[in-house]
């Protein structure tokens, strides 16, 4: 049994067999065998090995034609590890004595062989860990003959471990048969762990390097709630990590009771429950969960599964559809919000050192203004489907907001004069997720209709941490006073203002933060739909006043940690039965 800590990013406990995608996105398959099938696997094996050997002999060949016999040498070492007695000998042990696959032979071996280099000090013995992972994957190649598994096409239940996802992977994977994700890097604000919550597959990422201790079909359990990635779990963790699987399911089940039921607090304090999603098809799920609408629609994401940029069409035949499943319910819809860590359709240029601070989301936009417009003719036509509003994301500057309404303006004039109708009057907001647009909330509340806080972004641009990488993923935290304080600073101003606010980063949909939320001001929430029966639960059990202290305690501790203890306290207190 081998435990590894991660960062917790997608809640629930998911046990079964592992899927592991390198980076070339093989699948190793399951790894026993019928009796009777042996000897073909070891005549398979050796035919990988021969026909594997000829490759890297033609490699060596060609290379040293081009470069000389030293580079050449290198393949000749390659030829003689696969061609190894004792290798042969131990792979044709497994498949013969413990009827393993000769996939999972190779895999195995060859990462225990890795394993020892890469424990060993030095870049030299580095370079030889890669080989041997250079070697493992030609076998494979010729094994599963060039097979790759995309994780789209998945279709019996498995547990994706891999070193990275990006947020289109992600949102590729089907959940009925994923039923669980662990990545080597990855942060915790990643746009791939927000997928992995939306589609409630539990996750844990930023593990550090463990895919050469782990093969395809191997017992895994994902602990998405401790961010805990454990391999081949004993019995004792395994009957206990079932058990917990099972209580899992009857707290869901409870929660489920609460979606048609008001979130309202105790002293009756009606709360707007609102949902995030990616994908029109998650309009059902946030029905199911009882919310009131749809405060963040991350349009986006049609970018990121297509592979071409969606035509006028397309991005509207997506918005009429959420629009119209939401049934008269308000649906905000967030303009492109691209780069950065999604970007497959706009490639960041070799220079650009800082994604996150560069040409991402408003920025990109007003930069392509053709796909821009583009999009927001399409949000103007599905204002006749629906309570539909617009919201521009990342706005940093006041000219920026109203270079995007010129853009908006521009839109709105070509519609009219195409004779297509749509609701002038579409309330128009913009996302507070940068600390410079905090601090001018008093001219924005002039120039915008409604306001959300996107604290996954003003984490990350307050306390100057990446959302995504795992190094710094301790430090990236809801909790820390600073950001608590400038979420406080734009509810005042908006409330002074008269704008409605909202709050749409993931922490309003972890029930640790809601009492807070709600006495800092907040009277709409919008999380993601498998969060919202949880945080309903919190606002159903509390009272206005109580949320008031808590607020004003928490407005005095000076640090995150003490932040969330005293949250969690406070939450035990209120739900001794809730996980936290
Ligand atoms: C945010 O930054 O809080 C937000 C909701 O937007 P995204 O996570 O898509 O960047
Ligand atoms: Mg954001």
């Amino acid at each position: 049994m081998l435990r590894l800590q991660g960062i917790a990013v997608s809640p629930g406990v998911a046990i079964g067999e592992a899927l592991v995608v390198d980076n070339e996105g093989f699948r190793i398959p399951r790894r026993f065998l019928p009796r009777d099938a042996i000897d073909r696997e070891i005549a398979r094996l050796t035919k990988a090995i021969d026909e594997t050997t000829a490759e890297i002999n033609e490699s060596r060949r060609r290379i040293t034609e081009r470069l000389g016999d030293d580079y050449g040498s290198i393949f000749s070492a390659h030829a003689q590890m696969v061609n190894d007695r004792k290798l042969r000998q131990e792979l044709e042990e497994l498949i013969r004595d413990r009827h393993y696959s000769a996939e999972y032979s190779v895999s195995r071996v060859l990462r225990r062989y890795a394993k020892v280099f890469q424990s060993l000090e030095g870049a030299y013995m580095a370079e030889r860990a890669n080989d041997i992972f250079d070697i493992e994957k030609r076998l494979l190649r010729r094994l599963l003959g060039e097979k790759r598994e995309e994780l789209a096409q998945v279709s019996s239940e498995v547990i994706v471990l891999a070193r990275n996802l990006t947020p289109s992977e992600t949102a590729a994977m089907k959940p009925e048969f994923t039923r669980g994700f662990a990545t080597e890097t990855g942060g915790p604000g990643s746009h791939t762990a927000i997928v992995a919550e939306g589609l409630g597959i539990p996750a844990v990422v930023g593990t550090g390097a463990f895919l050469s201790d782990v093969s395809g079909g191997e017992m895994v359990i994902i602990d998405g709630d401790e961010g805990l990635v454990i391999l081949r779990p004993d019995e004792e963790t395994l009957a206990r990590y079932r058990h917990e699987v099972a209580e899992q399911k009857t707290l869901a089940a409870k929660l489920d009771e609460l979606s048609d039921k008001a979130c309202e607090t105790l002293d009756g304090q009606r709360i707007q429950l609102l949902g995030n999603i990616e994908f029109p098809a998650e309009t059902k799920l946030c029905l199911q969960r009882g919310v009131d609408g749809i405060g963040l629609y991350r349009t986006e994401f049609l970018f990121l599964t297509g592979d071409s940029i969606p035509t006028e069409e397309q991005h509207y035949a997506a918005y009429r559809e959420v629009a119209a499943a939401m049934q008269g319910r308000p649906v905000v819809m967030r303009t492109l919000d691209l780069g950065a860590d999604k970007l497959p359709l706009f490639p960041a240029p070799d220079d650009e050192r800082n994604p996150f601070l560069g040409l991402r989301s408003i920025r990109l936009a007003l930069k392509h203004v053709d796909i821009f417009r583009l999009q927001l003719r399409a949000i103007l036509r599905a204002t006749n489907d629906g309570d539909v509003r617009v919201m521009f994301p990342l706005v940093s500057n006041l000219l920026e907001l109203r270079r995007a309404r010129m853009v908006l303006a521009d839109a709105m004039e070509d519609l009219e004069e195409e004779g297509v109708p749509f609701n002038r009057d579409i309330k128009v907001g913009m996302m507070v997720e940068v600390p410079s647009a905090v601090v001018m909330m008093e001219r924005f509340v002039d120039e915008v209709d409604f306001f959300s806080i996107g604290t996954n972004d003003l984490v990350q641009y307050t306390l100057a941490v990446d959302r995504s990488n795992k190094d710094v993923a301790s430090l990236y935290t809801s909790a820390d006073p600073a950001v608590i304080r400038l979420v406080k600073m734009a509810i005042d101003a908006a409330d002074a203002g008269g704008k409605p606010i909202s709050l749409c980063g993931q922490m309003s949909g972890a029930p640790l933060y809601t009492m807070l939320l709600l006495g800092l001001g907040l009277r709409s929430l919008s999380v993601t739909p498998a969060a919202a029966p949880e945080v309903k639960r919190v606002v159903r059990s509390t009272t206005m006043e109580h949320c008031q202290c808590v607020a004003e305690r928490v407005l005095t501790l000076e640090s995150a940690r003490d932040v969330k203890t005293y949250l969690r306290e406070e939450l035990s207190k209120l739900l001794p039965d809730q996980p936290i």
